[in-house]
């Protein structure tokens, strides 16, 4: 039998280590036969993605930092030279300094404002707009989001902000590209134990809260949420965009603990 993704060409942005949802869904994408692209920030962090890459045969390994015009560029025009076409998008990234993932809200730089956004938010946009000469009917695009873009989460803070217009684009995106029959989607997963998420503060105090009080009673585990993504980047999802998929065991319900 034919894999899910068989054959189809999938640039996942977001690969910084084993843990991260980037790498789930870039397996889970190659068990379904689809032909990878991985990412790095720069070269400092290519040897981290490298091994990995290399772990699934046939895998193009590209720098992109995705708040730099010029390389986000250039990665297209990899792609236009190996592939000629694109089908799946998966973003994966985010960032906020460290010193905005705790305390109040209110005290968010302005400096720390714009890089939360420039780099979760804006870089979905450039690269749709970059790739979107590429993708054609039946693409889909696969962006992660977290419950802290319309829920008060202790110390997510501008993290929070970034979600909630990252959320927004999702829905402005499907508009744009739906007539090209392009889909845009998000996932908005419960918390996972990865690098990103250990730069909030009391991150692990709330990842075990979220076990006692989620209808599933359990931790959301990122092979979950490379599951999801399989069906929203697949044709099984044909129908689905501008939509935001809770992949979080039902936390997401739940008013009274
Ligand atoms: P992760 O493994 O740390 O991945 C975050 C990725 O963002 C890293 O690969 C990081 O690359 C990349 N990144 C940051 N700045 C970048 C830049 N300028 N250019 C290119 N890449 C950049 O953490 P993760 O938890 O898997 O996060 C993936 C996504 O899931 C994020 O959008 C996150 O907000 C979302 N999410 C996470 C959780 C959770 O609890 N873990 C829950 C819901 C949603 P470098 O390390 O190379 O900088």
């Amino acid at each position: 039998m034919s894999g899910l993704v068989e054959g189809k060409n999938a640039l996942v942005l977001g690969v910084a280590s084993e843990r991260s949802i980037a790498w789930a869904i870039a397996r889970r994408l190659a068990q379904e036969g689809a032909n990878l692209a991985l990412t790095y920030q720069n070269e400092r962090l290519e040897k981290n993605v490298r091994p990995l890459a290399e772990s699934l045969p046939g895998t193009l390994l590209l720098p992109c930092d995705v708040t730099d015009d010029v390389q986000v560029a250039n990665l297209a025009q990899e792609l236009q030279t190996r592939w000629g076409k694109l089908d799946i998008l998966v973003h994966s990234v985010a960032f906020a300094k460290k010193e905005e993932l705790s305390g109040r809200y209110v005290d968010t730089s302005r400096d720390g404002f714009r890089i939360a956004m420039d780099v979760s938010v804006f870089s979905l946009v450039a690269l749709c707009r970059s790739l979107e000469p590429l993708m054609g009917e039946g693409s889909s695009v696969v962006t992660l989001t977290y419950l802290g873009s319309e829920r008060v989460v202790p110390n997510y803070n501008v993290m929070g902000v970034a979600k909630a217009a990252l959320e927004a684009s999702v829905r402005y995106l499907a508009s744009d590209l739906g007539p090209k029959g392009i889909r845009v989607n998000a996932i908005s997963a419960g918390p996972i134990n990865t690098l990103a998420a250990r730069a909030i503060a009391g991150f692990t105090t709330m990842w075990q809260r979220v076990r006692e009080v989620a209808p599933l009673r359990r931790n959301t585990e990122a092979e979950e949420v490379a599951d999801a993504a399989l069906f929203l980047l697949s044709d099984l999802a044909r129908g689905v965009t501008g939509e935001v998929l809770y992949v979080d065991n039902g936390y997401h319900v739940v008013g009274m603990v």
